[in-house]
């Protein structure tokens, strides 16, 4: 009987693809249909790259057919962000800014998934430079969420969660400097995880805030977002990333770890969290779910404090500006990127090719950033961002004396509608439960509960561990998914108006 491509895991279709009972070229005909069918409606990419899909897929099995070793996961299609390199496409970071920009070489955490077998469909839509949690501030398009195509599927990384949540491809990569993995996988359905700043590489991925910003996976299932990560951390530490370290493959260990129950295990829940303002009914009911699971397993639930973390948002603000207008400054309209033309003087084409290239949300965080750094401004804001950012990286430690994980939302809210939000602060509190990780730096994952009784739309909740404990995450997540999913292994598996839509296998 035909299977559809959507139907695969990347560690179904990997193991297949090693057994012969796929091959690659198949898989990726398979994944290209399903985007020709179900891209119209639900945007995703920015590129898509038939040529290098078809490419790589044939060297995979050309490799197999030689008789040499797949990588782990040979054959499995792959959605790439659009601020990560990427040779043979463009990297526009979905801004005009960057429209005609080829990438110069590959990102590492790129080419360590093509080592492992990957095969890249396309770059993935994001908001401008990543500033945002919609995608609607790209500069070409914005996304639809494949659960309701008048839904934002969130952002930044937006392209590369419904691209999964519609089956065009198992996994994805993103990035995340205040929410963009975990909040886009939580109002799409599928699981995200951003791990420790520093155990992904970011050679290669352009730079929003250098100190908060991390690579990471987004899949169906937790076994494919442990099967990306063992993959991204493999090699080692990559010596073109000062700030990466060393993590030891042991995501898929981890995922088995999960049979063994959770007998001894502490799990944190903040009560602030569940009380506070702006949580829906149906996103707590949702997280309260995960908590009785991962107790059903043997864990105890246990109330942590995280006195600090409100002024995570407020922090964050002005770190993630003050790097972003420095980090952007390269932009400059002359060595590269737009150039405004008929100018008098450089000056001049400067000044013009930033006003034209730029969307109002990256100038808005520029001129942010630009005021927060000048000289008299700097001590009253910066230094007590910093100040702040120390006490939150201690309230987490502190709290990780008592639990092994805390359990707590990653959203306030499910998937809003294009527009809904214009009010950027309001926008800014999408983030409310994911920003305080990446000002303290430790991993997040966020795993599917089901759909919410009110909208109807999908619902996640948020596991986080001490840092480079990420493999945690993995265990229980695995546990949560495996108490609310059905048989599939996925809590939710692809958005129901697009599985089965284009994308027959042979
Ligand atoms: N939504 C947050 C922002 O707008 C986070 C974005 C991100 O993680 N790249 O900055």
């Amino acid at each position: 009987m035909a299977r559809n491509i959507d139907a695969l895991t990347a560690a179904q279709v990997s193991a297949a693809v090693a057994a012969g009972e796929l091959s690659a070229v198949e898989v990726a005909r398979a994944a290209l249909a399903a985007i020709e069918a179900r891209e119209p409606q639900v945007q995703a990419f920015l590129q898509v790259t038939p040529e290098l899909a078809l490419e790589a897929a044939e060297r995979v099995d050309a490799a197999r057919a030689a008789g040499e070793k797949l990588g782990p996961l040979a054959g499995v299609p792959v959605a790439v962000k659009d601020n990560m390199n990427l040779i043979g496409t463009r990297t526009t970071c979905a801004s005009r800014m960057l429209e005609n920009y080829e990438s110069p070489y590959t990102a590492t955490c790129v080419q360590r998934l093509l080592d492992a077998g990957c095969v890249p469909v396309g770059k993935a839509n994001m908001d401008e430079f990543a500033f945002g949690s919609s995608t609607d501030s790209s500069a070409f398009h914005p996304t639809n969420n494949p659960w309701d195509l008048e839904r934002v599927p969130g952002g930044s990384s937006g392209g590369s969660a419904a691209a999964v949540a519609a089956g065009m491809a198992p996994i994805a990569l993103g990035s995340d400097t205040g929410g963009s993995i975990r909040q886009p996988a939580a109002l799409c359905g599928v699981v995200g995880m951003k791990p420790t700043y520093g155990a992904v590489s970011r050679y290669g991925v352009v730079a929003f805030g250098s100190s908060l910003d991390q690579v990471g996976p987004f899949g169906r299932t937790v076994e494919d977002v442990a099967l990306a990560m063992d993959a991204l951390v493999a090699g080692g530490r990559d010596l073109y990333d000062s700030t990466a370290q060393d993590v030891a493959p042991s995501f898929a260990e981890a995922l088995r770890a999960a049979e063994a129950g959770l007998d001894g295990k502490r799990i944190g829940l903040v009560p602030a969290f569940m009380e506070a303002e702006g949580l829906t009914g149906e996103v707590k009911q949702g997280v309260l779910a995960a908590a009785r699971a991962l107790e059903d397993a043997g864990a105890e639930l246990v109330e942590v404090d995280l006195p600090h973390v409100d002024a995570a948002i407020a922090a964050y603000y002005v770190i993630g500006p003050s790097e972003a207008f420095s980090n952007l400054a390269r932009f400059d309209g002359i060595r590269y990127g737009y150039q405004e033309p008929g100018c008098a003087s450089l000056a001049e084409q400067s000044a013009r090719s930033r006003a034209h290239g730029f969307g109002a949300e990256a100038k808005r965080r520029q001129m942010l950033g630009a005021y927060l750094l000048s000289s008299g401004v700097y001590d009253t804001y910066y230094y007590a961002a910093q100040k702040a950012r120390t006490l939150i990286t201690a309230d987490y430690t502190a709290a990780f004396s008592q639990v092994d994980a805390i359990l707590m939302p990653a959203t306030p809210h499910a998937a809003f509608r294009h527009g809904e939000i214009s009010d950027p602060t309001q926008m800014y509190l999408s983030d409310m439960y994911t920003i305080s990780l990446n000002i303290a730096g430790n991993g997040g994952i966020s795993v599917p509960v089901g759909l919410g009784a009110g909208t109807g739309m999908p619902m996640a909740a948020q596991l986080v561990t001490p840092a480079f404990a990420d493999e945690r995450l993995i265990t229980f997540g695995a546990v949560i998914e495996r108490a609310l999913a059905g048989d599939g292994g996925s809590v939710l598996g692809v958005a129901p108006a697009f599985a089965g839509k284009g994308g027959e296998l042979a």
